[in-house]
């Protein structure tokens, strides 16, 4: 009964995985002719201010229609291209995209434009030369661009490794970049990197605004406050993922009031469309 189990277990996973390498295969393909084929684009997630409804700054996210197909979701593209290496052309892509739009808004209203940036980017030699030319280019002063790194992507590097991807950071950050953990209590080592990591905003992952409302013991609220209580001790803007209810930015206004990203106020829209919040500022209290 064992022997067949084996063979039941083989032939069930077998398919599936062969499938999955061919995915992988024909994602790779399709991704090479992305970016030649301006197939990619960059909607924008307003950051809101809870105190006053003001939207702070925008977070670029990428968006892929293959030509004639269907979207692709960035959870799907974004590991292939970081395991082909086409993130770094990709992700040059995003950088250029994005300065260009936060130009204006910068000039306008004071925001700045977070962008994403994998591992793969950050030890790529001349990462920071690349970006700070690119700030140069586009006239972008201090402040303009955030990038959002997570804790995860310093995991895989030597001690050494981690120094200088560190020595990076700092000096974009002499020149007025800001840098962000993203999806902030996700890893295994959240506080160590808090130490050793020069960051000015702690980007508090959904599944701590997921925990604001669950039914059960009261610590699960307990997490999502002490966070927020460390990052504001530590001088740092907090930024909470996900808020979708009103309910969830009701009680993160009650425990720090933060800066809120999420559903709530808007999904990731096009560049037009950020023009449009800014200008009718929706969320703005009455005074
Ligand atoms: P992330 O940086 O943590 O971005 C937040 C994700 O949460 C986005 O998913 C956003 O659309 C989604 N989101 C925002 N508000 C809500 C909400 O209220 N509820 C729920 N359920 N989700 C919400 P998206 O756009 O699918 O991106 C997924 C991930 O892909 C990003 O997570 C980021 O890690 C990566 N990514 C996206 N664009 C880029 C890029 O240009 N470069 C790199 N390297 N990675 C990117
Ligand atoms: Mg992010
Ligand atoms: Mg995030
Ligand atoms: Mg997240």
């Amino acid at each position: 009964a064992a022997k067949n189990a084996g063979k039941d277990q083989i032939a069930v996973f077998e398919p599936g995985l062969r499938d999955a390498q061919l995915e992988r295969t024909r994602l790779t393909a399709e991704l090479r002719r992305a970016l030649a084929g301006d197939e990619f684009t960059l909607n924008y997630q307003p950051v809101v201010n809870l105190i006053d409804g003001d939207i702070c700054g925008v977070e670029a996210l990428l968006r892929w229609t293959p030509t004639g197909g269907r979207p692709v979701r960035p959870d799907i593209f974004i590991p292939v291209a970081e395991e082909t290496g086409l993130i770094v052309p990709i992700g040059r892509w995003v950088l250029e995209q994005a300065c260009a739009d936060a130009r204006r808004w910068h000039e306008r209203y004071g925001i700045s434009v977070a962008v994403n940036v994998s591992g793969r980017q950050l030890r790529e030699d001349g990462f920071g030369a690349m970006v700070l030319e690119t700030l140069v280019r586009h006239e972008l002063p201090e402040g303009a661009l955030t990038l959002e790194i997570t804790e995860s992507m310093l995991l895989a590097t030597t001690p050494a490794e981690t120094q200088r991807l560190i020595g990076v950071l700092d000096a974009l950050r002499e020149h007025g970049v800001r840098i962000a953990l993203d999806d902030f209590g996700t890893g295994y080592s959240s506080l160590a990197y808090l130490r050793t990591l020069p960051v000015d905003v702690l980007k508090i992952d959904r599944s701590f605004t997921i925990a604001l409302t669950e039914e059960g013991p009261h610590q699960t609220q307990a997490f999502t406050k002490a966070i927020m209580e460390l990052s504001a001790s530590l001088h740092l803007d907090t930024v909470v993922e996900g808020v979708e209810t009103s309910e969830q930015a009701a009680l993160l206004q009650q425990m720090g009031r933060p800066l809120a990203q999420g559903y709530l106020f808007s999904p990731p829209v096009p560049a037009p469309r950020v023009d449009e919040l800014l200008d009718t500022a929706p969320w703005r209290n009455a005074a």
